[in-house]
C-alpha cells in the first residue's frame, strides 16, 4: 500500500498543532504506520532536502527544521501522497486554500507547520532516511 512520509515541523510541534494534524490523517482514513519526536540533526534536514540546496533560502531552512523537536511519521492508504499534499495545501501558506493544514494554521512560507513528500518515490526515500529501523507492518 502507498506511504507518504509526513513531519510536524518545530513550528507546529510548538504551537501545539501535532493532535489536529493526527486526527485530519485519521478521521481521512489513513493508517499511522510510524510515529516519533526528534531533535534534527543538521546533516538530517540537509540530506531531507538535499534537492533545494542551491536555493538562498535552504540554510535558514535547514536552521528551522533544526529549531526544536519535530513529529516524523509514516502514513499509509490509498492515495496518501498526493492527497496528504492536499490536505497540506500550497508551499506558501497564503495561497493555500482554507480547510487546509497550512491555510488553517500558517501565514509564513518559513514557518508552514507541515511537510509531506511529493511523490511515491520521494516518500519511499524520505522513510530510509527518517525510519531506517523500518516501521510497524
Ligand atoms: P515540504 O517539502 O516542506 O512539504 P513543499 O513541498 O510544499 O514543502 P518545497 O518546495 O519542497 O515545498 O520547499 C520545502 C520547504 O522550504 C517549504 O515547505 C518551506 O518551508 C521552505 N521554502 C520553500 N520556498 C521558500 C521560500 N521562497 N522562502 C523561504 N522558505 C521556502
Ligand atoms: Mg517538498
Amino acid at each position: 500500500t502507498e506511504q507518504s512520509y509526513i513531519m510536524i515541523k518545530p513550528d507546529g510541534v510548538q504551537r501545539g498543532l501535532v493532535g489536529d494534524v493526527i486526527k485530519r490523517f485519521e478521521q481521512r482514513g489513513y493508517t499511522l504506520k510510524g510515529l516519533k519526536l526528534i531533535n534534527v540533526a543538521k546533516d538530517l534536514a540537509e540530506k531531507h532536502y538535499q534537492d533545494l540546496s542551491a536555493r538562498p533560502f535552504f540554510p535558514a531552512l535547514v536552521d528551522y527544521i533544526c529549531s526544536g523537536p519535530v513529529v516524523a511519521m509514516v502514513w499509509e492508504g490509498k492515495g496518501v501522497v498526493a492527497t496528504g499534499r492536499k490536505m497540506i495545501g500550497a508551499t506558501n501558506p497564503l495561497a493555500s486554500e482554507p480547510g487546509t493544514i497550512r491555510g488553517d494554521f500558517a501565514i509564513e512560507v518559513g514557518r508552514n507547520v507541515i511537510h509531506g513528500s511529493d511523490s511515491v518515490e520521494s516518500a519511499q526515500r524520505e522513510i530510509s532516511l527518517w525510519f531506517p529501523e523500518g516501521v510497524a507492518e
